[in-house]
């Protein structure tokens, strides 16, 4: 029996297993290595880690998970979670092998559904993002393009404008901008375009121009996508937690969830702010929130 099993090896998961494995609770960690921002070439806004790819920063934390022995990382997809008759928790992983663990941490984090735009996928992640605190930084003062995939698009506007005046916000078709939302908009020189877009145009990765279906090119270097966005795992749901308004999973400042023994940190938990400093923190405070409830219970 395991003290606890996290699914998920991002930022938040493996922020659990070191404070765990300091703790000294056994922890396997599940990670089917598909982080949200696997895409992405660098990431920024960690602190000590600016800039550092996504990959390297496994890196780093598996490198530093290697000192504790009570934890193991799994590179494997956990397909169930059953709860037995004693309240823990059988997992199984997708070669059919199954553990035993006191406690579930869910770091699984989100999934996004993007834009169905020719070309979006040879940008996103290169020149095409998601987060303007992520990368507005690198794409200060460029025109850019913001191409509307979610109702979030004038939110994403007003944002992106403390990065770049110079924007063209393309709805493709999609209702996300309210008439008074659309003036408020062009009052402060955002261009809008209603065209349906054909495909996303440049090379190496770099965002050169929107072509509209009539032809038509509007050059940019670079731009934001808004995309939609839901949990990239079913056991939340499976296991009966409360979600917040916003799809995320429902938790208490120690990072519990309605169901008792059930945790969850990051993404699939805060939606918004989704960073991975924050993603990490949240992990801490909920291996922190597993250790307590365990020392509680045993000196009950
Ligand atoms: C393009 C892009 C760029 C970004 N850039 C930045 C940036 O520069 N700075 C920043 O702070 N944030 C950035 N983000 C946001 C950041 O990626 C997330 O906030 C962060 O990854 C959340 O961490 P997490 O641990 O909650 O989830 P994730 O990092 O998504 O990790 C979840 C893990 O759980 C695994 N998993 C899910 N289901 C299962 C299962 N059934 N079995 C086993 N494993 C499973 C997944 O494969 C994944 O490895 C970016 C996001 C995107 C999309």
């Amino acid at each position: 029996m395991l003290d606890c099993a996290i699914i998920g090896g991002g930022p938040a998961g493996l922020s659990a297993a070191l404070v765990l494995g300091r703790a000294r609770r056994s922890v396997a960690l599940f990670d089917e290595g598909k982080p949200r921002n696997r895409v992405a070439l660098a990431s920024h806004g960690f602190l000590t880690r600016d800039g550092a790819s996504p990959a390297a920063m496994r890196k780093f934390a598996h490198d530093e998970l290697a000192a504790y022995p009570s934890v193991r990382i799994r590179g494997s997809r956990v397909e169930d979670v059953a709860r037995e008759a004693d309240g823990s928790f059988r997992l199984t992983d997708a070669a059919g092998e199954s553990w035993l663990a006191s406690r579930l941490l869910l770091a699984t984090g989100l999934k996004e559904l993007l834009p169905e735009i020719e070309g979006l996928g040879d940008f996103y992640g290169r020149s095409l993002f998601c987060c303007a605190y992520c990368d507005g930084w690198e794409l200060r003062d460029r025109p850019l393009v913001l191409v509307a995939g979610n109702d979030h698009t004038f939110h994403l506007a007003k944002t992106v404008y403390n990065w770049s005046r110079d924007l063209l916000v393309c709805t493709n078709g999609y209702k996300s901008l309210e008439p008074e939302e659309e003036r408020v908009l062009r009052a402060r020189g955002i261009r809008i375009d209603h065209r349906e877009i054909e495909r996303l145009v440049g090379a190496d990765g770099q965002l050169t121009a929107v072509r509209f279906a009539d032809g038509e090119e509007a050059a940019c270097a670079g731009g934001f996508v808004a995309e939609r966005l839901r949990q990239a795992a079913p056991f939340a749901e499976r296991l009966g937690c409360a979600l917040t308004q916003y799809g995320g999973i429902e938790t208490d400042a120690a990072g519990r969830t309605s169901v008792p023994g059930v945790y969850a940190a990051g993404d699939a938990a805060c939606i918004m702010p989704a960073q991975l400093i924050v993603a990490a923190a949240e992990g801490s405070r909920a291996a922190i929130g597993i250790n307590e409830d365990m020392t509680h219970e045993a000196f009950a």
